[in-house]
C-alpha cells in the first residue's frame, strides 16, 4: 500500500527502479531520457559507481556522528573541494541538506553578521519577482514566485522585492540593444527606498531557473549589483542552487561574468543527487567578523555535514574533475542551443530558447510578434511535460508566473555526461512532443 502525500494527489506516479547514466526505467520496464536531471540535480547522471562506492566506503567507516562536538574526515575535504571550485576570496562553508536549508542559512547569517557588526538595523533581504529561493517559509517569503507564495501569504518576512532581469519579457519594455540596466536600476531605487541602513542582503539566482526557465540577465548586471552591493555595504547573496558546480558551463555562474559574492546558497548538483547535501560558502572577511565577534553563529542542522553526504559530495566534484565534465558542458550546451534555436525558427509558438551550459529554456507563445501567452486554463506547460513523459522523455516545467499572468516554458538541461547521439535522441523526441502538443490544442487551426 502506498501511503504517500504526493505533490499532484490527481496523478499515480511512476515507480523508478534504476537509472544508468541519462536513462531511468520505471517497474514496468519503461524508459526515460532524463533531459532535465531530476529538478536539475543529476549533473553526472545515474549509477554512477565511483559515487556507490565512495557512500559505501563512508558507511562502512561512520555513518554519523553529531556535529556539536565531532567533525569528520569527508567534509573537511569536501569543504577544500568546495573552496577550490569557488571564486577567489571565498574560504568558509556551511553545510545544510539541500537548498532550502541552505538559503536560510543565508538568510540568517546576513541578519547575525550585521548584527556582529553593530549595524542591528539591517535585517531586511531584496529580492526579486519571479525567483524561487526555495519553499520553507523564510526562503519562501524571499521567492517571487507568485504562484507558489499565494496560498502562504502573507508568509513570515515581508521582504521587498524588486523586478526581475527577465530580457524576453522586460520590465521596462526595453529590447537588449536600447537596455541601460533599468532592472539593476530597479534595486538600487529598493535600496534606497527602503534605507540601506535596513538593507542586509541582496539575493539573486544569476540565472533563473525553475520560475522562469533559464532566463540569462544582460552582461553588466551582476556586476551592477556587486557595486550596488558594495556601495551600502549589503551582502550579495547568489542563490546557486540549480546553476553551481558546473550546471552552466562553469564552476558557479557567478563565474561567466567574474563576479565575486560574499555568500554563494549551493545544493542540487553538489551531491548530482546521490545523497541529501547543501552548501554555504562565505568570504574570509564575513567570517572574521563572526570570529572577532561573539565567535559564535546560533545555526545548525542535525544532518548537516554527514559524512555519508559529504563522501557523495566529494566523489561527484571528483568525477566531474576527472571526466572534464563542465568543459564538455559549455560545448554540450551550445549544440543544444544551436538545435533549439533551429525550432525556434520553425514553429511559430516557439518564443524563445535561452540559457547557458546545460540549463536551457524554452518558451511558448500564442504570438512570436506580440508575445502574447496562452490561457493559463489550458495548462499548457503541464501537456508539454505529460506528454514527454509519456514518450519517455523528462522535461522541466518552468512555473513561469508574472504578476497573476501566467506564462509557458519547460527546461531542457540533461546531465553534463550527455553524448551527441543523446542529444540528438532528445531534439528527435521533444520537436515530436511539441508537434502534437500544439496539434492537439488546435494551434493551426
Ligand atoms: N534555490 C533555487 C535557485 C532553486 O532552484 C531551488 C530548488 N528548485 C531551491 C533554492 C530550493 O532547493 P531545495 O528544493 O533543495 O530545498
Amino acid at each position: 500500500m502506498d501511503y504517500i502525500f504526493y505533490p499532484n494527489l490527481k496523478k499515480e506516479f511512476p515507480i523508478i527502479v534504476k537509472g544508468e547514466g541519462i536513462y531511468l526505467w520505471d517497474n514496468k520496464g519503461k524508459k526515460y531520457i532524463d533531459a532535465c536531471s531530476g529538478a536539475l540535480v543529476s549533473n553526472i547522471g545515474h549509477g554512477v559507481d565511483e559515487v556507490i562506492e565512495a557512500i559505501y566506503e563512508q558507511m562502512k567507516k561512520v555513518e554519523f556522528a553529531h556535529r556539536f562536538k565531532f567533525s569528520n574526515e569527508k567534509i573537511i575535504e569536501l569543504s577544500e573541494k568546495i573552496i577550490k571550485i569557488s571564486p577567489k576570496e571565498i574560504s568558509r562553508v556551511l553545510f545544510a541538506s539541500g537548498g532550502s536549508e541552505a538559503v536560510e542559512t543565508a538568510l540568517k547569517l546576513a541578519r547575525e553578521y550585521y548584527v556582529e557588526k553593530g549595524k542591528p538595523t539591517k535585517y531586511k533581504v531584496i529580492s526579486r519577482w519571479q525567483s524561487y529561493h526555495g519553499n520553507t517559509m523564510g526562503a519562501l517569503s524571499l521567492s517571487g514566485n507568485v504562484a507558489r507564495r499565494v496560498r502562504y501569504s502573507p508568509l513570515l518576512l515581508d521582504f521587498p522585492h524588486a523586478e526581475p532581469a527577465y530580457c524576453y519579457r522586460c520590465s521596462f519594455d526595453k529590447n537588449p540593444d536600447e537596455c541601460n540596466l533599468e532592472c539593476a536600476e530597479n534595486i538600487e531605487k529598493l535600496v534606497k527606498r527602503e534605507g540601506p541602513e535596513n538593507i542586509a542582503a541582496i539575493i539573486i539566482e544569476p540565472i533563473v531557473g525553475s520560475t522562469l526557465g533559464a532566463a540569462v540577465p544582460k552582461d553588466g548586471y551582476l556586476q551592477y549589483i556587486r557595486e550596488l552591493c558594495d556601495k551600502y555595504d549589503i551582502l550579495f547573496i547568489a542563490d546557486e542552487v540549480m546553476t553551481g558546480v558546473g550546471r552552466t558551463g562553469k564552476n558557479f555562474a557567478v563565474d561567466h561574468w567574474k563576479v565575486i559574492p560574499d555568500v554563494i546558497c549551493m545544493a542540487k548538483g553538489i551531491s548530482g543527487g546521490y545523497a541529501p547535501l547543501g552548501a554555504v560558502a562565505i568570504k574570509e572577511s564575513i567570517y572574521e567578523v563572526f570570529k572577532k565577534g561573539s565567535g559564535k553563529f546560533a545555526h545548525g542542522y542535525t544532518f548537516a555535514g554527514n559524512p555519508v553526504s559529504a563522501a557523495a559530495g566529494c566523489a561527484v566534484i571528483d568525477y566531474l574533475n576527472k571526466n572534464n565534465l563542465i568543459e564538455k558542458c559549455e560545448k554540450s550546451g551550445d549544440l543544444i542551443l544551436n538545435k533549439l534555436e533551429i525550432l525556434k525558427e520553425k514553429y511559430p509558438f516557439i518564443g524563445d530558447v535561452r540559457g547557458k551550459g546545460l540549463m536551457m529554456g524554452i518558451e511558448f507563445v500564442k504570438n512570436k510578434r506580440t508575445k502574447e501567452t496562452f490561457d493559463p486554463s489550458l495548462g499548457l506547460t503541464e501537456r508539454i511535460v505529460d506528454k514527454a513523459l509519456e514518450e519517455g522523455l523528462m522535461l522541466y516545467g518552468a512555473a513561469l508566473c508574472a504578476d497573476g499572468t501566467k506564462g509557458d516554458a519547460v527546461m531542457v538541461a540533461p546531465p553534463l555526461t550527455v553524448t551527441e547521439i543523446e542529444i540528438n535522441e532528445i531534439i528527435k523526441i521533444l520537436e515530436k512532443v511539441i508537434k502534437d502538443v500544439f496539434e492537439s490544442i488546435k494551434f493551426w487551426e
